[in-house]
């Protein structure tokens, strides 16, 4: 079969595909046209992150500052270098991610992916390696897909010089949740968590760290801890969003 008729062949099982299960949009659940797209009327509610922020942690500043750092990166610096999230985590966009990490709507993945490219295009350029925060393989079992991998993997799709190890972190101690920790027990929990997949060199390597929400960046910090040991050069974080203090 020629490319031309397999590309019009597939157009039109795309298109009884589209017409027997519409796509609907992975945060509220309504019909849209094509897959991984959100709503019209959710729009309102996603809340992105644009300059001027944080240099280092991507936290937005409220007014125009020519501060590179935040008060928070200057008190506590943050074990990675850089990170940066396309989204402010809040009501606005609680749904759209529980969904996804919860509720089986991984098509949003699709949404994602062209945000991510927009917040972390300047880390993305000259990374050389792209992997996801792991999961714990009980969790993995219990929730049955790593919402980070799906991410890093649609990702490292439009980014071919980068290697993507889905692997390249393992969670080698099973870890209690987040949830209702403060930063320091955070830090207690995620401590020693994390090791270098063995078979992949990181020495002098630039590291692109996925993950979906930045909290605190306890585990962030924990995995570009465990990078750096490996002997990565440089370690960032992207995530689709991120909590911010009031
Ligand atoms: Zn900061």
């Amino acid at each position: 079969m020629s490319a031309i008729l397999k590309k019009q062949v597939s157009r039109l099982g795309n298109q009884a595909i589209n017409f027997l299960l519409p796509p609907l949009c992975p945060a509220t659940g309504e019909p849209v046209d094509s897959l991984g797209m959100i709503d019209s009327s959710y729009w309102q509610n996603l809340n992105f992150i644009h300059a001027p922020y944080c240099n280092r942690c991507g936290t937005p500043y409220p007014f125009a500052t020519d501060d590179l750092q935040c008060g928070a990166c200057i008190d506590h610096p943050p074990i990675f270098d850089k990170a940066r999230a396309a989204l402010i985590y809040d009501d606005g966009c609680r749904n759209l991610i529980l969904r996804f990490k919860h509720g089986d709507q991984t098509h949003a993945v699709k949404s994602f992916v062209p945000w991510l490219r927009l917040s972390g295009a300047e880390m993305l350029e000259s990374t050389d390696i792209i992997l996801p925060v792991p999961l714990h393989p009980l969790r993995l079992i219990k929730r049955r897909f790593n919402q980070a991998e799906l991410i890093a993997r649609e990702l490292s799709r439009y980014y071919p010089d980068a290697d993507y190890y889905p692997d390249g972190l393992k969670r080698i101690k099973a870890t209690s949740s987040q949830g209702h920790k403060n930063a320091k027990e955070r830090n207690k929990n995620v401590s020693k968590a994390f090791a270098a997949n063995p078979h992949y060199i990181y020495e002098r390597k630039k590291v692109l760290l996925i993950d979906d929400v930045f909290t605190t960046g306890a585990t962030l910090n924990e995995c570009a801890k465990t990078l750096y040991s490996a002997g990565a050069s440089e370690v960032n974080c992207l995530t689709v969003a991120k909590a911010i203090k009031n």
